[in-house]
């Protein structure tokens, strides 16, 4: 049995979207939360060690639902020209910076190899607890209008042998599933839509030029879910999102361009919206330096639709989780999502969807994502009321003073 870890006085928010809690004692033993007392009774027959959290919020761990460690630079091309040694070394930074940050689970959607997973679990790198889509599954471009070019010839994501999987047709995309689970996927990403920042050199199409049929996306929902999985899918325009719709697929991401027909069929099939707001204001405000000029002018097509995409999303009542989607650097401003989201949502509908409502959507709400007895302890203590003050979270290398992912304490600046 371990050491239990008791924590009194906090303000308790357990991430179910209830009212939060003053003065509340949650104990923890053996990774698990073993109780929570909420009248301040019984507190005094407690043995283990007490952690006094008067002025302090405690709240679930944060989940991001769609991040890229993986993707060290702006440019995909600069990521994969990094030595190994050096690549692997900017991502672990990335993974402890993430811990810091109060993220105890990430869902990375491609670009992480399964090498950092299995270190994080073997102790090597201190990081959240990963979810990987290892390698995107994405369309063989039209034409390049380069005859050099082989338009099936994916570019590497990293110098670790990471590739898009390129395939065109129900057989190859069933193929391509499959190898990609093989890999170590939880969840298989496809490119349903046009990319921002193109994957392959060869890939030339906009948001709005939807990728893959009704049919391939179905093929790929029923192979991930055989072998007990699921499908999420980069979208932006209103037809890219109803193919994935129709197909089945659980997780939407960014849907920059969605229009309310589209939200009102996305609520009606009971899917995850993921919008991503982050990366489009990191854009706005933080610069863009290093992207080119076409990547620039696919950025403009999306880039200041994401607050309303998540209004129609929100007004007809589409489950909605989050995601930072930061590439390249600044990935220390992941919490600002919330900060951004609270824009649309009250700012406890914005904690609930980086908590419980991420957990829904990866498939663990029995095990995390809430502060519940019988959960894994996973949770954060902030200093300050993060419902009075959502920017906290932008800020949260020095507002999160103590981070325990599944009991074990990964930071105390307390
Ligand atoms: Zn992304």
């Amino acid at each position: 049995m371990s050491e239990t870890i008791i924590f009194q006085n906090a303000f308790l928010i357990n991430g179910t979207g209830s009212d939060p809690i003053p003065d509340a004692v949650l104990v923890v033993c053996d990774g698990l939360i073993k109780e929570i007392i909420t009248h301040g009774k019984k507190i005094k027959a407690l043995k283990g060690r007490f952690i006094d959290l008067r002025g302090k919020t405690l709240m679930p761990g944060l989940i991001d639902a769609h991040v890229h460690p993986g993707n060290v630079e702006w440019n995909l091309s600069k990521t994969a020209e990094l030595p190994p040694a050096v690549y692997v070394h900017r991502v672990t930074r990335t993974l402890e910076t993430d811990i810091n940050l109060g993220f105890t689970t990430l869902r990375d959607a491609a670009g992480l190899d399964a090498g950092f997973r299995a270190a994080i679990e073997q102790g090597l790198i201190r990081g959240p607890r990963l979810f990987l889509s290892v390698t995107p599954l994405t369309q063989p471009d039209e034409d390049s209008g380069d005859p050099g070019e082989s338009p099936k010839k994916p570019s590497p994501r990293n110098s670790l042998g990471i590739y898009p999987e390129i395939c065109a047709g129900p057989d190859e995309m069933c193929a391509a599933v499959r190898r990609t689970l093989n890999h170590g996927a939880d969840q298989i990403k496809v490119f349903a839509d046009g990319e921002v920042v193109a994957q392959s050199k060869t890939d030339r199409a906009k948001p709005g030029q939807v990728k893959f049929s009704i049919e391939e996306l179905k093929v790929a929902v029923e192979t991930a879910d055989a072998a007990g999985s699921y499908v999420m899918a980069h979208t932006y325009c209103p037809e890219a999102i109803q193919n994935c719709l129709q197909a089945g697929v659980r997780s939407i991401e960014h849907g920059n361009l969605m229009d309310a027909e589209t939200a009102r069929m996305m609520a009606e099939k009971k899917a995850f919206f993921v919008p991503t707001l982050t990366v489009y204001d990191l854009c706005a405000q933080e610069g863009r330096e290093g992207l080119d000029a076409y990547t620039i002018e696919k950025l403009e097509i999306v880039a200041y639709k994401g607050l309303e995409a998540l209004e129609m999303a929100y007004q007809r009542g589409v489950k909605i989780g989050s995601g930072s989607d930061i590439i390249g650097p600044f990935q220390h401003l992941k919490g600002r999502e919330l900060a951004l989201k609270a824009e649309v949502m009250t700012p406890m509908e914005a904690v609930v969807s980086a908590t419980r409502t991420n957990a829904e959507l990866i498939g663990m709400a029995d095990r995390f994502g809430t502060l519940e007895i019988g959960k894994l302890a996973d949770l954060i203590v902030v200093d300050g009321n993060p419902l009075e003050n959502l920017s906290l979270f932008e800020h949260a290398l020095k507002q999160v003073v103590l981070v325990m992912k599944q009991g074990k304490i990964m930071k105390d600046i307390m």
